[in-house]
This record gives C-alpha cells, sequence and structure tokens, in this order.
C-alpha cells in the first residue's frame, strides 16, 4: 500500500472523485444488505439506518464531491515585507497510509465518514471495523473490497488481537473512534513512530433542562431528548444525552413528559417496537444491567421502566431520579437506555456540576433564556454545544466533530475530515531580483530599527526609517551597548 501511495495515483483528484463516487455506489446498491446487516447486528429499524448511516454517509459524500477541488486548491497566503518579493501559498498534502479504528455502534457511518475524508484527502488506507458487529464488519469488508481501488483501501478484520498487530506497524496516522481505554493504548502505540492520532472518544454528555414555559416548547424539547436518548441506537451513541440536569421544581412536569413521550414513541410496551435498537451483545447488556442490579440506591431511584430481556438484549427505557453521584452510573460513560435525572436547586448551579467532571463530548442546552445558553457556553467546555436539541449536530458537514480533555481530540466531518487527513504545507516562494539589505551582517543598531519597523508596519515601517523617522521609545544607549 505504502507503494502504491508513493506511485503517485491516490494524489490525483480524478482518484479521489472516482472514490468517492465508488462509495455513493455502494451505499445505494447495497442498501438492503446494510439494512439487513444493522438490523441482525443492533435491531436497528432501516428508518433509524437511513437517518443515521445511509443518509447521512450519502450527503456527506455529496458534500466532498461538490467540494473537493476547492478543498484541494492552494490557498494564497502572505509573507512579511522582509521577504521582498515573494509569493506563498498553503498547499494540502495528503499523509501517507493511515489507519481507522471504528466502533460498532454507527457501524457503516463510523467507518466511512473517516474514510470520505482520508481518500478525499488522497491517502491509502486501512480500515479495521468492529468484531462486535460482524454482520456489519463482513459486509463492509465485501463491500469495499469489490467496489473501491484494492491497491489502496482495505478492510482488515477481526478482534482487539487484530487491533494489537495493527498499531505495530508504521502508519501516517490514526484514526480511532471507541473507548478511552483503548484509546490510550492507541496513543501509546503511536509514540513508537511519533504517529499523529485522532481519538474519538465518548463521556458523560449532560443536557441542561431549564424549566420552559410554554407546553408547546416542553413537548418539543422532550421528544429532542427521547430521540436523542433511546430513539439513537438505544442511548449506545457517543453523543447520546448521558443525563439531565433539572430544576427540582421542574421535575414532575419533566418526568411526566418523559413517560408520555416514550410511550408516543416506542408504544405500551416497548419491547414489541421495532422502533428501539437492541443492545449489542450479552457483555454489554450485562454490563447495564449491573449499573442498576449492583446497587441497590441506584435501583430505588427507577421512576420509570426497568425491565429487561436477556434473551432479546432488550433493556426498556429507564429514567432514574437523583442516583447517588458517586455511583457507577453516574460516573461511567451509561452507553444505553438508562437515563438519569439529577435534580438542582437552580438550573445556573449546572455550571459547577458541569465543570466539576470531565470535560464531555457533548453538552445539551434546552431554554429560551439566552443569558443561561451564552453562560454554559462561555463558562463549560466540551467538544460541542447544542441549543433545544440533542444528536443533531453530527449530522452538520460544516461542523467540526470531535472532543476535548477526555472525549478526545482532532475532528472531522466535511471540510475538517479532508484537513484532517491531510499535511498543509506551506511554500513561500522567492525571487533572486532584490533584496533587504538589513537582511544581513555585519549588524548594526540602524538593521534593528529596520527589522522592528519592518515586523510592526510591514513596507510601511521599513520606508518610514528609510525616510529618516527614528524608532520609537528606543534606547540608544543600550543599543550601543549592544553593537
Ligand atoms: P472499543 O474501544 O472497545 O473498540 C474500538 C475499536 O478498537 C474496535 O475496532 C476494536 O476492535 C478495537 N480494539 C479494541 N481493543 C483494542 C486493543 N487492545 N488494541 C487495538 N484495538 C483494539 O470501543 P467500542 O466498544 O467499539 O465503542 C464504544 C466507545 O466508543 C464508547 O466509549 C463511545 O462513547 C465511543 N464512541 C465514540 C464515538 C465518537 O465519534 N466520538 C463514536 C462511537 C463510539
Amino acid at each position: 500500500m505504502r507503494e502504491y501511495y508513493r506511485s503517485g495515483a491516490t494524489k490525483e483528484a480524478s482518484w479521489r472523485k472516482s472514490q468517492l463516487k465508488a462509495l455513493l455506489n455502494l451505499l445505494e446498491e447495497n442498501q438492503s444488505e446494510i439494512f439487513k446487516a444493522l438490523k441482525q447486528d443492533l435491531g436497528k429499524h432501516h428508518a433509524e439506518a437511513y437517518r443515521d448511516e445511509i443518509g447521512m454517509l450519502i450527503k456527506s459524500l455529496n458534500y466532498a464531491l461538490a467540494n473537493l477541488k476547492q478543498w484541494m486548491s492552494a490557498k494564497k497566503a502572505k509573507l512579511p515585507a522582509i521577504a521582498l518579493l515573494s509569493t506563498a501559498e498553503v498547499i494540502p498534502e495528503p499523509l501517507g497510509l493511515v489507519l481507522i479504528f471504528s466502533s460498532w455502534n454507527f457501524p457503516f457511518g463510523l467507518s466511512l465518514e473517516p474514510l470520505i475524508g482520508a481518500v478525499a484527502a488522497g491517502n491509502t488506507v486501512v480500515l479495521k471495523p468492529s468484531e462486535l458487529a460482524p454482520t456489519c464488519s463482513s459486509l463492509l469488508a465485501s463491500t469495499i473490497s469489490t467496489n473501491l481501488d484494492n491497491k489502496a483501501v482495505k478492510v482488515i478484520e477481526g478482534s482487539s488481537d487484530m487491533g494489537t498487530l495493527l498499531l505495530q506497524q508504521r502508519w501516517d496516522k490514526i484514526f480511532f473512534t471507541g473507548s478511552e481505554k483503548v484509546g490510550r493504548t492507541v496513543m501509546s502505540a503511536a509514540v513508537k513512530y511519533l504517529t499523529p492520532v485522532v481519538l474519538e472518544l465518548g463521556g458523560k454528555s449532560p443536557a441542561v433542562v431549564d424549566s420552559l414555559q410554554s407546553s408547546w416548547d416542553r413537548q418539543a424539547a422532550v421528544k429532542r431528548l427521547v430521540v436523542g436518548k433511546f430513539g439513537t441506537c438505544a442511548g449506545q451513541a457517543c453523543i447520546s444525552v448521558d443525563y439531565i440536569l433539572v430544576e427540582r421544581k421542574f421535575l414532575p412536569t419533566l418526568v411526566e413528559l418523559l413517560k408520555a413521550t416514550i410511550w408516543k414513541m416506542f408504544g405500551e410496551n416497548p419491547k414489541k417496537s421495532n422502533s428501539i435498537a437492541r443492545i449489542i451483545n450479552k457483555q454489554h447488556f450485562l454490563r447495564l444491567k449491573n449499573l442498576i442490579e449492583d446497587d441497590p440506591l441506584v435501583k430505588a431511584s427507577i421512576v420509570h421502566g426497568g425491565s429487561m430481556d436477556d434473551d432479546s438484549l432488550f433493556i426498556e427505557p429507564t429514567i432514574l431520579v437523583d442516583p447517588p453521584l458517586e455511583a457507577q452510573v453516574m460516573t461511567d460513560e451509561i452507553f444505553g437506555p438508562l437515563l438519569p435525572i439529577i435534580t438542582l436547586e437552580k438550573i445556573e448551579d449546572s455550571i459547577e456540576f458541569i465543570n466539576s467532571r470531565p470535560k464531555a463530548l457533548a453538552l445539551y442546552v434546552f431554554t429560551k433564556s439566552k443569558t443561561l445558553q451564552n453562560r454554559l457556553i462561555s463558562e463549560t467546555s466540551s467538544g460541542s454545544v447544542t441549543i433545544n436539541d440533542a444528536v443533531l449536530q453530527y449530522a452538520a458537514d460544516s461542523l467540526p466533530f470531535g472532543g476535548v480533555g477526555e472525549s478526545g481530540f482532532g475532528r472531522y466531518h466535511g471540510k475538517y475530515s479532508f484537513e484532517t487527513f491531510s499535511h498543509e504545507k506551506a511554500i513561500a516562494r522567492r525571487s533572486f531580483l532584490s533584496d533587504f539589505w538589513f537582511r544581513y551582517p555585519p549588524w548594526n543598531h540602524n538593521k534593528v530599527q529596520l527589522f522592528q519597523a519592518a515586523y510592526t508596519y510591514d513596507y510601511l515601517g521599513i520606508l518610514l526609517i528609510i525616510l529618516g523617522l527614528k524608532w520609537p521609545n528606543q534606547s540608544s544607549r543600550h543599543h550601543d551597548a549592544l553593537f
């Protein structure tokens, strides 16, 4: 793959376009297979599968195809006056051979979204999907090998052992989506070759819900919260609402609205609903079950739901009110359909609550108060802030998607994906025709003045000194001593 990269084939705009079109083709021709695989591995309804994976990817591919020429173009830059008679530009160049790790919750979305950026930027790519969504992983492998240029894009399937082997190789970038724990392993492995990494991790993304006044606003907010939690891979999403912060006096209204909305979206018996995904496997099912079963105080905090079915890996949308803050459900990322609500005296207390915990991947704020919106934006730190909605920010090609602090670093989507997989090479071009004499030794005080003037006022500064102006605030004695 390195040799193929060196041949220059992947740098051509025509190659990049052909691969993006091949990906479009892959999605369009294999739609029903993809729906089946997502149903098989995660119990996703095809509407959800289209909304979060196929449709989202088609949108991203069309956006990349429409903007590729502009992204690839050299961007003019300017050199300072001391580089007399010069031009400059920034040229994006591919990095080389890159490795993408993806996770199981959006097996197509989280594999192909970074792949779009990697091929658009002209790299050769190895993609390692998660073994926990095996049907999707094998469909990715077979469709990519038949649709894309095999010399440049390969899918390598396998478990963490395969991941370990891959990490021992030399890469020009590692783009990792997954857990914080494995993220640390990736970063340690990257040290060997000083490989740059992007870590798209998770964490606990809070939703601050203000006591909205009108019933229209309340219902809209709760619909968006419920779909952002239970209606997005059953809460197994890195940006799903992990917990809600609310004023104590608004709690009863909020709980009633949540219950009614869950009922409307998933019916009286959500286990029978085909609109809610299933837990990925037994291990994750037990992890979620234990979050509740292992702590009687957590169990006692359930105000809605709580039923589980081991055979179908189903967990009912479950609401908990004020579980202990030191319980695992409030310290670990939940990644499932459990929704704790934490009550506060005043909604402004949410700022301190958020700041006392690791930085989240996303923060959701439901309020019409501009003051509260602005305070949460400016006084807390998170990968993104979405006002009056949840999860939707992921769909934007124009917004960088990524974390901060323990939720990860690096970003992608749209132009940011292209930049993430490119090196922005600085090009400075000079002419032999002319030069400023003061750039060269022997040094004297006059040359210092010229540098100061040039760095502060560019050509104008140089002109002023040449015309006899003295540079202000200069202690000539100090300079005389120096020279
Ligand atoms: P994971 O870390 O277990 O696995 C991610 C990938 O790493 C998989 O391909 C897996 O095979 C591989 N892997 C696992 N152990 C490895 C090892 N020791 N060495 C090398 N490779 C190894 O994560 P997961 O369970 O697939 O995903 C869940 C986590 O991912 C959650 O924390 C979630 O928040 C996060 N996530 C983040 C995003 C995001 O975009 N920020 C998206 C989805 C999931």
